[in-house]
């Protein structure tokens, strides 16, 4: 039994390389950083793209 979920944007997101997370504003409609990572990092987010369904 599988109820049909709303696709909701993401709240947070997190850089698989270097640990930095980013909060979703609604005020700003934008990305706050919530925890600084490797500032040269080119940040690969783990929301990026499809869905992991670990
Ligand atoms: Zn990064």
């Amino acid at each position: 039994m599988s109820e049909s979920e709303p696709l909701s944007p993401p709240q947070e997101r997190e850089c698989v390389l270097c640990g930095r997370q980013d909060v979703w504003s609604d005020e700003d409609t934008n990305w706050r950083i919530a925890h600084e990572g490797e500032a040269h990092c080119i940040h690969e987010w783990d929301i990026n793209g499809t869905y992991n369904p670990f």
